[in-house]
Formats: C-alpha cells, structure tokens, sequence
C-alpha cells in the first residue's frame, strides 16, 4: 500500500535538471505517498507558479526552494534556499548573474569537447535540456549518451563531467558569504545539501557544522535519499548537537539520476514530518 503522509524537501524540475515539468513532479511526488515537498531547482525559482498550483489542487503543501553551488574549500557545497512565499527580487537578481555565468560555463564545455574531438554541439544539449536556461551537466552527460560516446549519466559524469574532471568548467558563483546574506535580506533559510559530499568524515563534519552554524547556515540535510542509516543517524547527532535543523529529501531528477523515487529516494527513505513543519515554523519566524 502506498503511504500517503511522505516528505520530501529535495526535488529538481525540468527548469533545472529534472526530467519532469514542475507539475508533473509534484503529481509524480503525490502518486508516490508525499504530501508535504519542496521544488529546489538549481538557481532558479521559474518552477514554483506551475509548482504550487499543482500541489494546490491536490491539496498538497510546498515550500519554495532553489538550490545554489558555492566553492567550499577544494569542493563545492550545494546550499538549498527555503523561502517564504512572495516576491524575492534581490535573489533573483542574484540567480539570473549566476545563470548568466552557467550559460558562458555550459559554451566552454560544448566548445572544449568539441575541440577535443567529441562529435557534440551546444545547439544538440541546448535540445536534449529544452532549452538554456537550467541547462546543467546532466545535459551534457545524456547527450553524450545519446551520442554513443558513453553508456550512462554515471558513465559521463566518471568519465568526463565529475569533479576532477577535464570537462567540470567552473563558473561563475557565490562565495559563503554572500549567499548565506541574501539569504538572510531575503528572510530565507539555507540548509547544506547532502553534506558528506563536502569530502570529511562525520567526526570532522561534527566539528564544522558548528562553525557553519555561527557563520549563519541554518539547517543540514539530514535524511538523504543516497545515505546509509547509519549515516543518516550520525548527520541527525550532528545537527543537533551544532543547533543546526534537520530536513531530508531525495534529490530525485528523474531520468537524470536513476533509481530515486519522491518520498522514498531508493526506497529506504522516510523524512520525518517534524523535518517540514520545523521548517515552515522557522519560515514564519523570519
Ligand atoms: P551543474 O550545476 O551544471 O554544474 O551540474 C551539477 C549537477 O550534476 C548536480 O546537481 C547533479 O544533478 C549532477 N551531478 C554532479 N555530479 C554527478 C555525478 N558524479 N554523477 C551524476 N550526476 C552528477
Ligand atoms: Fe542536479
Ligand atoms: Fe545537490
Ligand atoms: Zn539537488
């Protein structure tokens, strides 16, 4: 029997690099048992009108989001933005910087394998992406794919898109900092997204997570779709202990991440509902 009482406070639309429409998703988060989800598209809000009149009539509740990349030491650290309803021009003026830079990084990268000899063009990813806004490296990696050049998203991204590799282009971003006071002027909430891609042991990130709590983070992504529960467990210690809240989700894409479901990630998932009301309430306080 499917549940009917799930929460999931990570999911990607086709305006970033989910494969579905934001209404699509929400109807798919739904027929998969949520009823208590958040749209955090990467640097974009453009998903949340057809988004929220979607959860609207089916009765569901959504917070908005979007989530941004910020250079963290030698990594990157995905910051998700939880935000109250209404205008947000400040931030949006802020994405639309960094989607300018996304689009220059997203040239160089069809520029740079074409020049090392891959048969792909920006026009063939701008039509797998839809179009160019939201365009991200899952394109570049399906593309590729479809090409025959590699065999899978994974095969792309290990090969030629993953950190480290010759086609992960920087681009334009954030610092810390700065994303962590829009955040603030934008009475937001900024929570750090699947933290031990931040590259440290749990011990480690236990030390940090207090730090990021004094330079004013708000929350850690507790409960993610691809942790083990042991994990999940030490992430949950750690953000209490660093007074930091705690939300969880799936991070589904779609068809650009296989074996993630809404709601149920790989299928172990459960995002406690204290995750979403915690969340709100703390929405209404700023
Ligand atoms: P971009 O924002 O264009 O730099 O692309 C980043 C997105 O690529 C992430 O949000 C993930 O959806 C995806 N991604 C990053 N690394 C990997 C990986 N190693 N394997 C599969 N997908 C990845
Ligand atoms: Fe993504
Ligand atoms: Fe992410
Ligand atoms: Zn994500």
């Amino acid at each position: 029997m499917t549940p009917t009482d799930l929460v999931d406070l990570h999911l990607h639309s086709s305006c970033s690099d989910g494969s579905d429409t934001p209404a699509e998703l929400v109807r798919t988060a739904f027929d998969h048992g949520c009823r208590s989800i958040a749209l955090t598209d990467h640097d974009t809000l453009s998903g949340l009108g057809q988004a929220s009149e979607q959860a609207r009539a089916l009765n569901m509740q959504l917070i908005s989001g979007v989530e941004i990349s910020i250079p963290f030491q030698q990594r990157t650290m995905h910051l998700l933005v939880y935000l109250n309803d209404g205008a947000h021009e400040a931030l949006e003026e802020h994405l639309r910087v960094l989607q300018t830079g996304r689009r220059e990084r997203n040239r160089a990268i069809a520029k740079a394998m074409a020049d090392d000899g891959i048969p792909i063009t920006y026009e063939q990813v701008v039509v797998q992406a839809g179009s160019e806004e939201g365009l991200g490296r899952p394109h570049f990696a399906a593309t590729l794919v479809n090409l025959g050049v590699a065999d899978t998203i994974d095969d792309a991204f290990d090969r030629f898109l993953a950190t480290g590799r010759p086609y992960d282009l920087a681009r334009k971003s954030l610092t810390l900092d700065e994303a962590l006071e829009l955040v603030r002027a934008s009475h937001a909430i900024s929570v750090v997204a699947h933290p031990m891609t931040l590259g440290y042991t749990t011990t480690t990130l236990g030390s940090i997570a207090t730090e990021l709590r004094e330079r004013g983070v708000d929350g850690l992504e507790v409960y993610y779709s691809r942790y083990r529960p042991e994990i999940r467990l030490e992430l949950e210690a750690i953000a209490h202990a660093a007074g930091l809240l705690a939300t969880g989700g799936s991070d589904y894409h779609g068809t650009y991440k296989i074996g993630l479901k809404p709601g149920v990630g790989e299928g172990d998932l459960r995002v406690p509902l204290r995750c979403f009301t915690d969340l709100s309430d703390e929405l209404s306080r700023r």
